[in-house]
């Protein structure tokens, strides 16, 4: 099962991921976690996409694009995987679709995850998520099993700096510009699934579930 997980900021596209690629099998592939292990650890990439990270614009394709070429040509990515925020241009659609004509291989899904803006705020406010996995939790929605732990590892959940709200209004400013576009470009290839992300969790992976099966 190939997957793009689209969706604005805070839509729940990396709990959603984090459902379907148990639930398939497959590896979960969030660009954000990638470039977050990398500022962690200090690399030149971290450094480079934590300028625009922080000001909460979308880190240039030329960097995004190498880096998830290089993760879908490692051996646990030939059976499938679930993308979570990749891609977020149309640049970076038609670079996907150029290595995928390569890998002879092709997406089956894209499951845009629709939540309108007022409730992502609300959202955004309360996410708190794993330096380690990434997993993400919220105070009220998805609350873990101890307080403020990650159930995954153990390690302590933190708020990211991105989630400020002034931030977030910006990502959302992001999303409506460069990334919404790939709705019509995924439902023109007859791809698109639309899920109302304003369900709770279980009940977005239900409609989600659903739909791939009708499929
Ligand atoms: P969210 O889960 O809230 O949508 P992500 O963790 O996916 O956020 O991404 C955090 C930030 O990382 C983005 O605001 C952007 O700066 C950068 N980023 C992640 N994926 C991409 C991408 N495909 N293209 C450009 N920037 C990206
Ligand atoms: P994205 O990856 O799209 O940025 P997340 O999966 O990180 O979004 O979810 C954003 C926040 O909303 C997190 O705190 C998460 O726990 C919470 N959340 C995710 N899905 C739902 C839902 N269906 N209902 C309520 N809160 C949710």
């Amino acid at each position: 099962m190939k997957l793009i997980m689209l969706g604005a900021p805070g839509a729940g596209k990396g709990t959603q991921a984090s459902v379907l690629s148990e639930k398939y099998e497959v590896p979960h592939i969030s660009t954000g976690d990638i470039f977050r292990a990398n500022i962690k650890n200090g690399t030149d990439l971290g450094k480079k996409a934590k300028e625009y990270m922080d000001q909460g614009l979308l880190v240039p394709d030329e960097l995004v694009v190498n880096l998830v070429v290089d993760r879908l040509q490692q051996e646990d990515a030939k059976k499938g995987y679930v993308l979570d925020g990749f891609p977020r241009t149309i640049p970076q659609a038609k670079a996907l679709d150029a290595e995928l004509e390569k890998q002879g291989a092709a997406i089956d899904y894209c499951v845009d995850v629709e939540v309108p803006d007022e409730v992502i705020v609300d959202r955004m406010s309360g996410r708190r998520v794993c330096p380690k996995c990434g997993e993400p939790y919220h105070h009220e929605f998805k609350i873990p099993k101890v307080d403020n732990v990650c159930d995954k590892d153990g390690e302590t959940l933190i708020l990211r700096k991105d989630d400020e709200p002034e931030t977030v209004l910006k990502r959302l400013n992001v999303y409506h510009e460069q990334t919404q576009p790939l709705i019509d470009y995924y439902s023109s290839k007859g791809i698109l699934v639309e899920v109302d992300g304003t369900k709770d969790v279980k009940g977005v992976t239900e409609q989600i579930v659903a739909s791939l099966g009708e499929k």
